[in-house]
């Protein structure tokens, strides 16, 4: 029931032709097994790296990892990892392993992996290779480690901290004495290079449903900013936030609120996640409180009553509560306003957060996602930099040179959000007279 990729069978192709031993292994047999599509499909095989690389040129071969065995091959346009059979010791440093043995067959190559559904090999010849029941667990939905979990937590934590991530990936259950090795030795975590917690996290976080596995302890431990009453507030939330990698600094937001803007950089920080997750989680936090830092949970996202004045009225607040959700003028100065700051992805990341936040406006935020991409597709004037006049025609038409000009475009971009006149330029410029004449 494997359907094989085809760069993957040219490549075991190749290996067997020359009288090796060669698999596809670990995520992509696990994920066929599941009828889920393989991200990328990995080999495992007797021969060693430099046979490997002999055998299918050094000009298709990138040597990713040599001293542990793996070389990149290209094959068919994609990439793939051909790892060497082999054993490894403890990882002190929490990164590598302090030594790899090569060895000659599959099943050794099984046994250091983590979990028994990671540990299964395939190739058409032998079929599944699956020493340690991988199959059945995934069958009955278990995740258990393969050998003695204690000393698998031991040899390396970081595999405590995926066992929560595959099992929340899937909806698994934990079999039992691996979840009490896990929470035993959760304090290991603590040895483990922030870089891979940090990818195994965001892995965890961007799982269908993770609530149920953002463990107390072991979040305790990898996230020691965060206080067990603010994970228990924030768990509803980050299962109400979309799933999936692009939606991480939404999960990341909803995790981190209690933290405050500057709370949630230093610890975006601290975990080395990259300068556009930090700063795209940083503004959905900062959005998601008012002005003074705190949240309130009557207070629409990124609507601010105090900038908008009473012009406004009580805009976005009067509209979330009406019944329908419609596209009043004020929702379109709120979705104007937003994307005059952000970019739509972020407007509608925002629209996400709230949707979490504030399950009963869902309809009034699928709405603002929906306008902004109308109106970002349709290119409406948003800022300054679109306003169908510059600073030179400001000058032109007698506004003095220096810091009241950006003042002058920003009170027509005013006027033209709250549609008092159009973005057009003669009428800009008569506002600008009337502007200089009050
Ligand atoms: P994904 O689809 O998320 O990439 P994956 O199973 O491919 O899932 P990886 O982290 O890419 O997960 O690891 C590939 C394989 O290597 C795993 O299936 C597992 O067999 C093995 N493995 C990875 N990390 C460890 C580890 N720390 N300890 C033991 N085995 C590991
Ligand atoms: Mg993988």
């Amino acid at each position: 029931t494997i359907r094989m990729d085809e760069g993957a069978a040219e490549l075991l192709d190749t290996l067997h032709r020359a009288g090796y031993a060669a698999y596809v292994v670990g995520g992509c047999v696990r994920d066929s097994l599941l009828g889920l599509t393989p991200h990328d499909w990995d080999l495992c095989t007797s021969a060693l790296p430099q046979q490997g690389m002999e055998l299918f040129g050094e000009e298709k071969c990138i040597p990713t990892g040599l001293q542990h065995g793996t070389v990149t091959v290209k094959q068919g346009g994609g990439l793939y990892e051909i790892t060497t059979f082999r054993t490894e010791g403890t990882y002190t440093d929490g990164r590598h392993p302090d030594e790899v043995h090569f060895v000659p067959d599959v099943r050794e190559d099984l046994a250091r992996r983590d979990f028994t559904i990671n540990a299964m090999a395939y190739n058409v010849k032998e079929g599944l290779v699956d020493p340690f029941g991988g199959q059945a667990d995934l069958q009955s939905g278990i995740l258990r480690a393969v050998g003695v979990p204690h000393q698998r937590f031991t040899e390396d934590a970081l595999r405590i901290l995926r066992l929560y991530r595959f099992a929340a990936r899937f909806g698994f259950a934990i079999d039992p004495p691996t979840a009490q090795a896990a929470q035993e030795l959760c304090a290991h975590l603590d040895c483990v290079s922030v870089e891979r917690i940090e990818e195994e996290l965001a892995k965890l976080l961007s799982a269908p449903a993770p609530a149920a596995y953002l463990d107390e302890k072991i979040l305790g431990v990898v996230l020691p900013e965060l206080s067990p009453e603010a994970l228990a507030a924030a768990k509803p939330v980050v299962d109400a936030c979309p799933a999936g990698e692009r939606a991480l600094p939404v999960r990341l937001a909803a995790l981190l609120l209690s933290l405050g803007e500057d709370g949630t950089r230093r610890t975006l920080r601290r975990l080395r996640c990259s300068n556009a997750c930090i700063e795209e989680t940083a503004v959905l936090v900062r959005e998601a409180r008012g002005r003074d830092g705190s949240f309130s949970e009557d207070r629409p996202l990124g609507w601010d009553p105090v900038a908008e004045g009473n012009r406004a009225g009580d805009g976005m607040a009067r509209i979330v509560s009406e019944e329908k959700a419609t596209v009043t003028p004020d929702f379109t100065i709120y979705a104007r306003r937003l994307l005059g700051k952000y970019n739509l992805c972020t407007v509608q990341r925002l629209a996400a957060l709230g949707t979490a936040l504030q399950p009963e406006h869902a309809a009034d935020f699928a709405a603002l996602s929906e306008l902004a991409e109308r109106l970002d597709a349709d290119g409406v004037c948003c800022r300054v930099s679109q306003l169908a006049v510059n600073g030179r025609d400001l000058m032109a038409a007698g506004v003095p040179a220096g810091p009241g000009i950006r003042k002058v475009l920003e009170a027509l971009l005013d006027g033209v959000i709250r549609e008092e006149y159009p973005n057009e330029r003669q009428a800009l410029l008569a506002a600008v007279q009337q502007l200089a004449a009050s």
